[in-house]
């Protein structure tokens, strides 16, 4: 049993609430108690400024950190990105996956992040030859994430062709297993190491409809479905992703996907950027659940998905730092309403504590954990503290418009991760020099 006060904390309202002591046990919350003037327990940890629910990071590609600042100046496009992209995951192996995956994971450590969904598809080795453990990278992702002192949902991605009708070529040879029922055998065995692991959860991803015939996406989905998992699919980010699936099924990403079993509650599709209105309604009515990842979005120019549309269709939102241009899920979820802004010249579309509600709550169910995310009895202990008193935050109020709108993931000081101190005053008790641990890693699949 654990007991925190804090100085405030957000609860879910409009505004945040002074002197709240939390209790924990093991990794649960189990009593909230705001304005508590009582003594204190014996041993309450205090967390200054405003503490906020554990943010959830629903859409990572942990290695994509290395191409940060190598990418962005000169032009291009989303294709001549991904060749990049390309180069680094051709050089990784177990060993540089998993210093790279610790050294970001702890980076979204000291931003607040406490679990992340790890949209995984680097699968095999050079050439595609699998390793002795066809699931090696896996489990270098996961404990990347253990010496972080962060929870992942493994988010294991089926890849099978270069492009619709395409077989795989060059790196992406890595990614394949061959066929569906191939990559679901190898999933069966990685969900089995984590049965009982309270910080892995083992999902599915469709890589993206270019990538996985229909056939295929089906039988992930019936993977998924069958073993209660999350599934994850990137959609539309693109424009071309639209026109070769209407010219080789006449049909929009978002229909096949529907008609292929794949779309649900259980379902997050990641970007949503071009949809048609018979698509929004499609991914609401389904309950399906939306990532939307602005910083990347915006670094690839991508465009600016319907955001407001799919909410009021029933879709839940969620954000991810997807390629970790930044990684900074308060620049996130500002981003969505300061998209909509721009894209619609309209202020207010989304409120604070809606926004903040998808770094947290809809990040946390889009891992597969619905009721986590909140401070309140039985969500995971997952506690953030962010000072008020920096030059961003001073004077800024102390309410979910200060995290998100004056907040940056330098502001955040303290972190508990399922009962457990992961970050204490700005410093990551796991990992001692956390730029130095992405220096290297970099340096080492960079050159
Ligand atoms: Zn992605």
């Amino acid at each position: 049993v654990s007991t925190y006060l804090c100085e405030r904390a957000w609860l879910g309202g409009p505004a945040s609430e002074p002197a709240v002591l939390i209790e924990t046990e093991g990794a649960r919350i189990t009593a909230v108690r705001p304005s508590y003037t009582e003594p204190l327990p014996e041993g309450t940890t205090m967390l200054r400024g405003l503490t906020v629910p554990g943010l959830a990071n629903a859409h990572s590609h942990a290695f994509h950190r290395a191409l940060r600042g190598r990418t962005h100046d000169a032009r291009g496009t989303f294709w001549s990105w991904r060749e990049l992209m390309y180069a680094v995951a051709d050089r990784l192996d177990p060993a540089s996956m998993l210093a790279l995956a610790r050294a970001v994971y702890a980076e979204m450590a000291l931003a607040g992040i406490t679990a992340v969904a790890e949209f995984h598809y680097l699968h095999h080795g050079p050439g595609g030859k699998a390793y002795d453990d066809p699931n090696e990278m896996g489990h270098a992702m996961v404990a990347g994430a253990r010496a972080a002192g962060i929870r992942v949902t493994l988010v294991d991605t089926c890849y099978l062709t270069g492009g619709i009708g395409r077989p795989l070529s060059g790196a992406q040879l890595r990614f394949g297993d061959g066929d569906a029922e191939r990559w679901a055998e190898r999933v069966d065995s990685l969900a089995a190491a984590y049965t009982s692991a309270g910080d892995v959860t083992v999902g599915a991803a469709v890589h993206s409809v270019r990538a996985v015939p229909p056939d295929g996406i089906s039988t992930v989905a019936a993977w998924a479905a069958r073993s209660a998992r999350p599934l994850h699919v990137h959609l539309s980010e693109q424009v071309a992703e639209n026109e070769a699936t209407e010219e080789a099924y006449g049909r929009t990403p978002t229909r096949l996907l529907a008609d292929n079993g794949a779309l649900g509650p259980a379902t997050t599709v990641v970007h949503a950027t071009h949809l048609t209105d018979d698509d929004v309604v499609l991914l609401g009515a389904t309950g399906t659940g939306v990532c939307l990842c602005p910083t990347t979005e915006r670094d690839l120019a991508d465009g600016v998905g319907p955001a407001p549309a799919l909410v009021a269709a029933g879709s839940a939102l969620s954000l991810g730092s997807d390629s970790q241009a930044v990684v900074d899920l308060f620049e996130e979820a500002r981003g969505v309403e300061l998209d909509e802004r721009l894209a619609g010249r309209r202020r207010g579309t989304f409120s604070a504590e809606q926004l903040l509600s998808a770094a947290t709550a809809g990040g946390h169910a889009a891992l597969g954990h619905p009721g986590d995310g909140r401070i309140a009895p039985g969500s995971v202990a997952d506690l953030v503290s962010l000072r008020l008193d920096s030059v961003r935050t001073a004077g800024a109020g102390d309410g979910p418009a200060t995290a998100v709108f004056a907040a940056s993931a330098a502001d955040v000081t303290d972190v508990v991760v399922g009962g457990r101190a992961v970050v204490r005053d700005g410093r990551h008790l796991l990992v001692d020099d956390v730029p130095g641990a992405l220096a290297d890693a970099v340096r080492d699949v960079t050159g």
